[in-house]
């Protein structure tokens, strides 16, 4: 009662009471229906309401008997774009009109809020949290945000690399037909990587490519098919990387924020061109030379004999002889201590238009 006086009675946001107050809920807590929201009361967290769209993001997680529990506030407006919060017991929901209304919990949240909330890096949530068993036994969840991803493992926690000794296994030139046995080896190891895909290659394993980003692999661009971007127009360049970007986000629902120009070859039209499409520049600094050697013991030695914290490795998925070195290779840098994650993960803050060929 106290809490929809606090809203202005009927003339508030909540209106007319729509059912009694109900009781005995969980922690001995009491709820009561409204017009256009709820109020929910327990001994330890007091009253607060609910409304809109943070109502169907908690009553999809099972109201307060879910993972958030009770609100531990009441909503608060008037955020960066519009976007409006809500605290609860073990998480948070975040709406605003461009994203909608998801939830977070746990370290993801803590993570986030290290990041500045919704002002920082990442924004709002663009989905809730997502989660699932990697092959190879680990809890492997993503929460996604307008430009950047929040992963976490169970094995390692959230994915931040400005602390843990991480290095990006990458695979340029696919999908062929030996990616998606390179997909089963990343999931059964519980690791991710980055496949750098050609645009004209999207079509023919659309599946392969949705399995893939499903299993928390990164989907970025390598252009159309594969020419020199220096020996193009600024109108050239364009045209490869939005065609790619546009098969990619039509196949896994994501756009690239990560391009590698064929051959590593790049000047000031590439960069500004990837910098217009939101894009960063991301080369290597390891190359395991394997389109030339195909020889699974040397593309072995080269990516781990000379891993480096932050490092990116270069390698293919279109060859037998690559997917043969990745057990071992993950074995080995395993050894040495190394979380193996996307680029993105490994760059941290990717900037449009910037170059990297490790993290910075
Ligand atoms: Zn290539």
């Amino acid at each position: 009662m106290e809490s929809w006086r606090g809203q202005n009675w009927e003339n508030g946001s909540l209106g007319y009471p729509v059912s009694d107050e109900f009781c005995g809920l969980r922690e001995s807590g009491c709820g009561q229906h409204f017009q256009h929201g709820e109020i929910y009361w327990s001994p330890s967290t007091g009253a607060h309401w609910v409304r809109g769209a943070i109502v169907e993001s908690w009553r999809g997680q099972n109201w307060e008997n879910g993972s958030l529990g009770y609100p531990v506030s009441d909503e608060f407006c008037g955020l960066r774009n519009s976007g409006c919060g809500q605290h609860f017991q073990r998480g948070e929901i975040y709406w605003s009109p461009p994203t909608g209304a998801h939830w977070l919990r746990g370290s993801v949240v803590e993570y986030w809020r290290a990041a500045g909330w919704e002002n920082g890096r990442y924004g709002y949530p663009t989905s809730d949290e997502m989660c699932r068993i990697m092959a190879g036994g680990v809890r492997q969840c993503r929460q996604t945000f307008p430009r950047l991803v929040i992963n976490f493992r169970g094995d390692t926690g959230v994915i931040d690399c400005s602390r843990m000794k991480c290095i990006a296994l990458t695979f340029d030139d696919g999908p062929s037909q030996y990616t998606s046995r390179l997909v089963d080896i990343l999931d059964a190891n519980n690791v991710n990587a980055t496949f750098f895909t050609v645009g004209q290659n999207v079509g023919v394993y659309p599946s392969t490519l949705r399995r893939s980003y499903g299993n928390g692999n990164e989907i970025m661009d390598h252009s159309w098919d594969h020419p020199d971007l220096t020996g193009l127009s600024s109108a050239g360049v364009a045209s490869q990387l939005s065609r790619t970007s546009d098969a990619i986000n039509a196949t896994v629902g994501r756009r690239p924020i990560l391009m590698r120009p064929p051959y590593g070859s790049y000047n000031s039209t590439v960069t500004s061109v990837a910098a217009q499409q939101g894009m960063a520049v991301v080369l290597w600094n390891n190359d395991t030379l394997d389109w030339s050697n195909r020889n699974t013991s040397t593309i072995i030695s080269r990516a781990t004999g000379s891993a480096t914290p932050g490092g990116i490795v270069l390698m293919h998925d279109l060859y037998p002889t690559t997917v043969d070195a990745v057990p071992t290779i993950i074995r080995n840098l395993k050894t040495q201590g190394y979380v193996l994650v996307t680029a993105s993960d490994v760059i941290g803050n990717p900037s449009p238009g910037r170059v990297y060929s490790r993290r910075p």
